[in-house]
């Protein structure tokens, strides 16, 4: 199971390297959302054109399921891309999971899954300003975005979230390479 504040859950002792970032197409917002709540710097764009030079630009790998883009990126120097072989987005985070060991990055904090800031915790005190006393009493784990400012805590929402990613962690440690 994951640690109560790391993103993703710590089972190697290999070095971290530079952690990866990511730029997914229209067609990936969803896996986006999955890869920030994991803790990687996620963003996708509307705007088919600037992929690949947003992509080599900002350092990122691009995702992309459109084939158009694909074919392009392989005469591209200097990027890397993958295109997920598949539309369900479970399976696409447990390939881009497995292709990037992502197991890897340790000590990840949350990403907001609207906006990719980043989470940091604060106090009940500081919640019970902002969310209702019966939500602030009730459960714990609150988190500010940095970025839009949004509250979110560790409630049934986030457990069932968790819990799925645990899930597709196990299941792309399984599946033959
Ligand atoms: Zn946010």
């Amino acid at each position: 199971m994951f640690d109560s504040d790391s993103a993703v859950r710590i089972d190697s002792n290999r070095p971290v390297q530079h952690t990866p970032r990511f730029l997914a197409d229209r067609m990936l917002g969803r896996v986006t959302r999955y890869l920030r709540f994991a803790g990687f710097d996620s963003v996708f764009t509307m705007n088919r054109p600037e992929l690949i030079d947003r992509a080599v630009s900002e350092g990122r790998i691009l995702l992309t399921r459109d084939r158009s883009v694909a074919a392009h990126c392989r005469r591209v120097e200097n990027l890397e891309w993958f295109c997920p072989e598949t539309n369900d987005s479970a399976e696409q985070f447990i390939l881009i999971y497995r292709r990037y060991e992502l197991w890897r990055y340790r000590e990840l904090k949350h990403r907001c899954m609207k906006c990719n800031g980043q989470l940091q915790g604060i106090s009940p005190e500081q919640a019970t300003e902002i969310v209702p006393a019966y939500i602030a009493g009730s459960v714990d784990g609150f988190m500010r975005c940095g970025n839009c400012g949004r509250i979110v805590w560790k409630g049934s929402h986030w457990r069932a979230m968790q819990i799925r990613m645990n899930q597709w962690v196990d299941r792309a440690h399984q599946t033959p390479r």
